[in-house]
């Protein structure tokens, strides 16, 4: 399982979990987020 951390803030993005905050479903990998999907922060 690979996760993926945001270099501006240091938020880490897990693919199994998805981002519930902004509505992506777990499983979601990073390369499958929404072009204009930006993290929480
Ligand atoms: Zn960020």
């Amino acid at each position: 399982m690979r996760s993926y951390e945001c270099i501006a803030c240091g938020y880490i993005y897990i693919p199994e979990d998805g981002d519930p905050i902004t509505g992506i479903e777990p499983g979601t990998a990073f390369e499958d987020l929404p072009e204009d999907w930006v993290c929480p922060d």
